[in-house]
């Protein structure tokens, strides 16, 4: 679905936006909300961007980050009076209403003409019109994409080219991931043609660690991580104990799984961690093996074939030992991967 036309038609004239993204955003999720509200802002739109929680300190060096409202509790009256005032609200980088937690409702109720931009797989059907290509290596790709087709490339600064910059070196693990195409090699020309610091921005998002955040990594590889050779699978478990000793911050678990995933071997990692009352997992794999069938037909998930993330009401324990019980369930596909 491809609906450039009607999405240029519908900001041809300006109007009250709301942007939102998904929970717990990353350098996707913002750099593709902050790059479109810098876009939209200069064609003279009224923009606000709404998130469903709140993000780590390395994203928020992005232009217009000031303005971001991160939902909590105390703002639920104020973003839902704008969540009815807005004449369009542009979902990114998620496709299906339940990652947006709180705002789902809001989102669904509201008047507004809403637009999907996105690169997962299977989109719920709630929008309005939609820019979703799940061949696309990030929704940043898309943005660039939506504004090059407009014939506006023009309007794509410094501050907004480091935005969708991050989002594309970011989910393509740096330009590492099988996502990594030719179109987002010619994406990255041109933006670093506009002189953006891309050293910069790598250093910013990655090389911008916490103490705690080292040593609850060293912590998980020396005493969490398992390896099952025989299923060509690692794992890792952590509970709200472990995350309180290392005063774990939003973020601070991320590329955990990435460590499970480069052992020798290993074609398919996985992450628990146990967080807000629920079981959040993170699946990742290499080649051909699917992780998104594994998260959406058990753990009420979904995403990318090789990067999948699910959920469980389950304990922690009870969680690990349902993993441990499907996870032989794929072992001749899981042994057949290289
Ligand atoms: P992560 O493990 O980094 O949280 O997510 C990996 C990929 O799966 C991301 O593209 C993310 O958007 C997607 N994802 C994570 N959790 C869920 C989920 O609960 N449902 C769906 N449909 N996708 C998810
Ligand atoms: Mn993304």
């Amino acid at each position: 679905m491809q609906d450039i036309e009607e999405i240029g038609t519908l900001i041809s004239q300006p109007k009250t936006v709301l942007i939102t993204t998904h929970q717990n955003p990353d350098a996707d999720a913002m750099g593709s909300s902050l790059g479109l509200a810098g876009y939209l802002r200069k064609k003279g739109h009224r923009v606000t961007v709404v998130t469903p929680t709140d993000y780590p300190l390395n994203l928020h060096w992005m232009s217009g980050n000031d303005d971001v409202i991160a939902f909590e509790e105390k703002v639920r009256v104020s973003v839902s009076q704008m969540m009815e005032e807005a004449d369009v609200i542009f979902c990114l980088d998620f496709s299906s209403l339940d990652r947006i937690r709180e705002l789902a409702p809001m989102v669904r109720q509201s008047r507004a003409r809403k637009v999907l931009i996105d690169h997962h797989l299977e989109p719920e059907s709630f929008a309005d019109m939609a820019l979703w290509d799940p061949s696309a290596a990030s929704t940043t790709e898309l943005i660039f994409r939506l504004i090059v087709e407009l014939g506006e490339k023009d309007l794509i600064d410094i501050p907004i080219a480091e935005c969708l910059y991050a989002g594309l070196m970011t989910d393509t693990g740096s330009f590492r991931h099988s996502n990594t195409t030719g179109n987002v090699h010619r994406m990255a020309a041109q933006l670093l043609d506009l002189h953006i610091d891309v050293s910069s921005i790598h250093r910013r998002i990655f090389d911008n660690v916490t103490l705690d955040k080292f040593r609850l990594l060293g912590y998980v590889l020396n005493e969490k991580l398992k390896v099952l050779p025989e299923y060509k699978f690692a794992y890792i478990t952590l509970t709200d104990a472990e995350l309180k000793r290392y005063r774990s911050k939003t973020g601070d678990t991320e590329g955990l799984v990435n460590y499970a995933l480069a052992v020798e071997g290993v074609v398919m990692a996985a992450i628990l961690i146990d967080r807000n009352e629920e079981i959040r997992m993170s699946f990742r794999s290499i080649g051909n093996f699917s992780v998104r069938d594994l998260a959406s037909t058990h753990f009420e998930g979904g995403g990318h074939r090789n990067a999948s993330g699910g959920r469980s009401k389950l304990s922690l324990a009870e969680t690990e030992k349902k993993l441990l019980s499907i996870v032989p369930l794929y072992q001749q596909q899981l042994l057949e991967t290289v």
